[in-house]
């Protein structure tokens, strides 16, 4: 099962990859997540990459498409992944396409995470991340058992550089000029489905495994 997940920063998206990666036995491949690690171990692209996600830009499609091309053709994704920020613009959607076209293979659903702008602001001023193993909390609507501490990997949480007011606003500002285009790219692929996010996370992840079954 291949799936994309689309919606705008803070929409969710990667709450919803990780359980739907734990439910179908399938990696879940985020690009954001990629990027951060880049940036923690000090490599040339994440030194680059961080130019751009500090202010809230996109990095540049010739540093992101190979890396997910290389990635999904790992053993491991073999019967599928979940892929959680990527593609975020059309040339990477085409790249992704014409990569899995050379295989005879194309995505089977792309999920739209739909939040409106007006959510996404409070959502990201309370989320806590945890740079080690990529989970993340929220301080009010998804509590760590212990505040602070990642659940899974028992690391200290952390307020992403980028989910402060002013850079959540531009990054809302680039989805809506170069992502959300993709809604119509994968509605006229026929693999669009769209679920409500402002519902609790437990009632969206149902509405999720209702459409892959
Ligand atoms: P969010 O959780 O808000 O959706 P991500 O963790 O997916 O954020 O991404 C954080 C930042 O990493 C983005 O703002 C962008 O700078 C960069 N990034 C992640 N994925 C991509 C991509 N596919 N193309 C370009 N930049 C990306
Ligand atoms: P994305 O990957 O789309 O940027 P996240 O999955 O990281 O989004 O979620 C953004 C923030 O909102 C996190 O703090 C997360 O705990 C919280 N969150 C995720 N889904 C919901 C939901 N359905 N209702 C309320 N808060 C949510
Ligand atoms: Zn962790």
């Amino acid at each position: 099962m291949k799936i994309i997940m689309l919606g705008a920063p803070g929409a969710g998206k990667g709450t919803q990859a990780k359980m739907i990666a734990d439910k179908y036995g399938i990696p879940h491949i985020s690009t954001g997540d990629i990027f951060r690690a880049n940036i923690k171990n000090g490599t040339e692209l994440g030194k680059k990459a961080k130019e751009y996600m500090d202010q809230g830009l996109l990095v540049p499609d010739e540093l992101t498409c190979d890396l997910v091309v290389d990635r999904i053709a790992q053993p491991d994704a073999a019967k599928g992944y979940v892929l959680d920020g990527f593609p975020r613009t059309i040339p990477q959607a085409e790249a992704l396409t014409a990569a899995l076209k050379a295989r005879g293979e194309s995505v089977d659903y792309a999920i739209d995470v739909d939040v409106p702008d007006e959510n996404i602001v409070n959502r990201m001023g309370g989320r806590r991340a945890c740079l080690a193993c990529g989970a993340t909390y929220h301080v009010s609507f998804n509590p760590p058992k212990k505040e602070g501490i990642c659940d899974v990997c028992g690391k200290e949480l952390v307020l992403r550089d980028d989910d402060k007011p002013e850079t959540v606003q531009k990054r809302l500002d680039v989805y809506h000029a170069q992502t959300q285009p993709l809604i119509d790219y994968y509605t006229k692929a026929g693999v669009l489905r769209s679920v409500d996010g402002t519902q609790d996370i437990d009632k969206v992840f149902g509405d999720i495994t209702g459409i892959l079954g």
